[in-house]
């Protein structure tokens, strides 16, 4: 092997972050169970102090607050895999945007979203931000003539999800980035439903890039967490600012995301393979009416994902003739999916946003958001295209179409 060459997404995803040798000569990196750590002495203590106040992740532990061991491996690890400097994991992905925003915004300060962004992202931009004195505007995924007319002296940041929930909109982050640049903003990218695997935002133009690691990067429906991937000089504060709001992942929980990171690589390959082959049937079933992938020539922001995106990843929203009636005898039918909401885990998903996450909105309001009763959302696991197809199709097979 060229030893010139720099490793290979799976090469990285396997070894990035894990230390070598580790205690024990053990191949996995241990559960590091401890609330605190100790030092042989002042001169320890002194030298310890020095060289955290020169910035940069710790070398060793302190206190639990301030980081873990296990924690460190995967901030490593999915640094390596975005191409970022530094990284830091946070207790959910909720955890992790509420610590960027709260740190990166002042009052007075205007922030720039667009308007699919998750459902309680906007609720927190809402209230908490509100309250202490920081301003958010929306304008429409894709409206770039809007995001330049929305952009103020006082926007220090522009906020925007790839794809997005539920349509798997595609923004332009070249674009993007440029024009926050150009107004002093700083591009802070919700890249959960790409993964590094398809895309790495920072590579585009973007500053910093958050992942709910509850999804894709777990993999496995098994834990909680988020992480904040950018330059050290965007992390360092982060970091400092999550040791006082205490959102921390326990050793265990980094255990079970360090080993779901090993194999995200031929997870996400399977889950953009399905995702394609699950959309593509869908996109030909009399009995559906929309399909929302932007796999398919047919989605407005195909060319973006061409250009941007490995692939699109294993949500596909699609919306079934038949209305309310329609959609439920549909999902009920369903054998291989579990109901429920989350994504980008091993086991396929499938929820109706009108009930699920949209459940305490009228039909009215759910219209003038887009949110069609019949609007079907399906997180697409790794089980077997043929499978997951011949599922779908016994069960469109409910839907009564007069
Ligand atoms: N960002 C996106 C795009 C999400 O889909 C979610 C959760 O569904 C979050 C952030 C929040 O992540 P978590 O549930 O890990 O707090």
């Amino acid at each position: 092997m060229d030893q010139q060459q720099p490793p290979g997404f799976s090469t990285r995803s396997v070894h990035a972050g894990e230390a070598r040798p580790n205690p024990y000569h053990a191949v996995t990196t241990p559960i590091v169970q401890t609330s605190t750590y100790t030092f042989e002495g002042t001169d320890d203590v002194r030298a310890f102090k020095e060289a955290t106040q020169a910035g940069g992740r710790p070398q060793r532990g302190e206190y639990g607050r301030y980081g873990n061991p296990t924690a460190w491996a995967v901030e490593e690890k999915m640094a390596a895999l975005e191409g970022a400097e530094d990284a830091v994991l946070c207790a959910s992905g909720m955890n992790a945007v509420t610590t960027a925003l709260l740190t990166l915004l002042s009052p007075g300060d205007h922030l720039l979203v667009t308007q699919d962004l998750y459902r309680k992202t906007r609720q927190f931009a809402n209230t908490f931000l509100r309250r202490l004195g920081v301003e958010t505007s929306y304008v429409p995924v894709g409206d770039e003539e809007a995001l330049a007319r929305n952009l103020r002296p006082n926007t220090r940041l522009v906020f925007t999800e790839i794809p997005t929930n539920p349509y798997l909109r595609v923004v332009d982050l070249a674009r993007t980035a440029e024009l926050a640049h150009a107004h002093g903003a700083r591009l802070f990218v919700d890249s959960t439903f790409a993964t590094p695997y398809n895309l790495r935002p920072l590579e585009h133009g973007a500053d910093l890039v958050v992942h709910s690691a509850t999804k894709y990067l777990g993999g496995h429906n098994d834990l909680l967490a988020g992480i904040l991937v950018g330059p050290q000089a965007t992390i360092g504060p982060l970091r400092e600012a999550l040791g006082m709001l205490g959102g921390v992942v326990d050793a265990g929980c980094a255990y079970l995301l360090l080993r779901g990171l090993k194999t995200l690589a031929l997870r996400m390959a399977q889950h953009n393979e399905n995702g394609l082959r699950v959309a593509r049937f869908l996109a030909a079933h009399p009995a559906v009416a929309t399909v929302f992938y932007p796999g398919l020539p047919s989605h407005p922001d195909h060319a973006q994902a061409v250009r941007q995106l490995r692939g699109c990843g294993g949500v596909v929203s699609f919306e079934v003739r038949g209305g309310m009636a329609g959609v439920q005898a549909f999902i009920d039918a369903l054998r291989i999916p579990l109901m429920g909401p989350s994504l980008g885990g091993v086991e396929s998903l499938v929820e109706q946003p009108a009930l699920m996450s949209h459940y305490e909105l009228d039909a009215a309001e759910r219209r003038a958001i887009g949110v069609s009763d019949g609007l079907v959302r399906y997180a697409v696991g790794i089980e077997d295209a043929d499978d997951l197809i011949a599922d779908l199709a016994q069960a469109l097979e409910r839907i009564d179409r007069g």
